[in-house]
């Protein structure tokens, strides 16, 4: 039997004709024998609303617990349309919602953009299991968590992570995210207007895109992702669950905590002022784009730049570098670290901060760490490959 879980954005229930679609959507899957759980935002632009009322008559003094405790209305009251809708169609529904004994979303005390305990999340989804065993469709609030009996809340548009997450904690056949627009384009059609529909796009391409941008998925959303587990996003005013639209395909290889196998080489060269100049930098990806040696960073200083290859090449790469560097004006002098081990990690449960300390407390240099919103990728000495990355597996989901 399928397990559907639906995200019904905004727009998506921005009014009661559109619950109702919405919720008639759900019922003829239901019918059709698929068990499904609905999550729902809040209607329209309610949460933006509610942070405006707040903003406007508390000054000073507003907790970050009431400040959650406020925002969190607008899918406190949506859960409870949509589980009506659903019912008022003969389908058993149970709104849940926070301080619902079944709730499910477990998350540290970061009222605001709270962190998600992967672990007890994983126990309490067992809640949402024994109500689809009883035919009955949950419906879910998008975006909130709890915390010791308190609201919290995952960050704005984070009713994808709820998605998403639960997604992966039921071991779902599909995540549906059912928004305002077809599905992923090309580009943004307010900006080329022959911006054209994807049919399909990887994981990876899709946190590129969303966390560059993108407003149509939340950026860590996808790192619930299961590679077993379809995705989509498709348009509410399909009216149909079953409707096309862009299919999020992978991860190929589901791997949070990605060591390469290999050593790899960091070379320096150095010069004076060089960020100043045109084409140094370019100068020194073409050496190895025309060689065939595959770059994995470049990190430029001022009167240095340091690059990252695989150590197979760095003979090489160091030859022709030396080359390059004699017959430079603006370069004096090239030089060859020990060899690192690169990891990327991509897991949720390591952010920046809990890197930092790991390493801190554990006495080990990084060579490099470079921060994106959903990837980190870390370069140690090679000698501390084994030690880090038990570190980090203690960490992961
Ligand atoms: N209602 C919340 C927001 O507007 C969460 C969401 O829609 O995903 O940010
Ligand atoms: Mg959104």
């Amino acid at each position: 039997m399928d397990l559907i879980v639906a995200k019904f954005g905004g727009t998506s229930v921005g009014n009661g004709k559109r619950i109702r679609k919405a919720a008639e959507s759900v019922a003829r899957e239901y019918k059709k024998g698929s068990e499904i759980v609905v999550v729902v935002s809040a209607v329209n632009k309610t949460t933006d609303d509610l942070i405006n009322i707040t903003n406007d008559a508390i000054t000073c003094n507003l907790t970050e617990k009431q400040h959650a405790e406020i925002v969190g209305m607008g899918e406190r009251t949506s859960v409870r349309l949509f589980s009506a809708t659903l019912e008022s169609l003969g389908i058993k529904s149970l709104f849940i919602d926070p301080y619902s004994e079944l709730w499910p979303i477990i998350t540290d005390s970061n009222y605001m953009e709270a962190r998600i305990d992967l672990d007890k999340t994983k126990e309490k989804v067992n809640n949402l299991k024994s109500l689809l065993d009883q035919g009955i469709v949950p419906v879910v609030c998008g975006f909130l968590g709890k915390c010791k009996n308190q609201v919290t809340t995952l960050g704005r548009g984070g009713s994808d992570i709820t998605a998403f997450l639960i997604g992966e904690c039921l071991n779902a056949t599909e995540v549906i995210i059912v928004t305002d627009v077809d599905g992923v384009l090309s580009t943004d059609p307010q900006k080329i207007s022959e911006a054209e529909l994807l049919e399909s796009i990887t994981v990876d391409e899709m946190k590129t895109l969303a966390t560059h941008g993108a407003q149509v998925l939340h950026p860590h959303a996808l790192d619930y992702k299961h590679p077993k587990i379809d995705a989509k996003i498709i348009n509410y005013n399909k009216e149909d669950l079953k409707a096309e639209g862009t299919y999020i395909t992978g991860p190929k290889d589901y791997k949070p905590i990605d060591l390469y196998e290999n050593p790899v080489a960091s070379i320096t060269i150095v010069g004076k002022s060089l960020l100043n100049k045109v084409g140094i930098v370019s100068a020194l990806s073409n050496i190895l784009l025309e060689n065939g040696i595959n770059l994995f960073k470049m990190n430029p200083h001022h009167n240095s730049i340091t690059v990252f290859i695989d150590s197979e090449d760095a003979d090489k790469a160091y030859e022709l570098y030396h080359d390059h560097v004699v017959k430079s004006e603006d370069l004096s002098s090239i030089s060859r670290d020990k060899d690192t081990a690169m990891f990327s990690i991509t897991s949720p449960e390591i952010s920046e901060i809990t890197l930092a300390n790991l390493l801190t407390e554990n006495d080990i240099d990084a060579v490099l760490i470079n921060y994106t919103k959903t990837e980190i990728l870390l370069f140690v000495e090679w000698e501390f490959k084994y030690e880090v990355s038990k570190l980090l597996n203690t960490y992961k989901n």
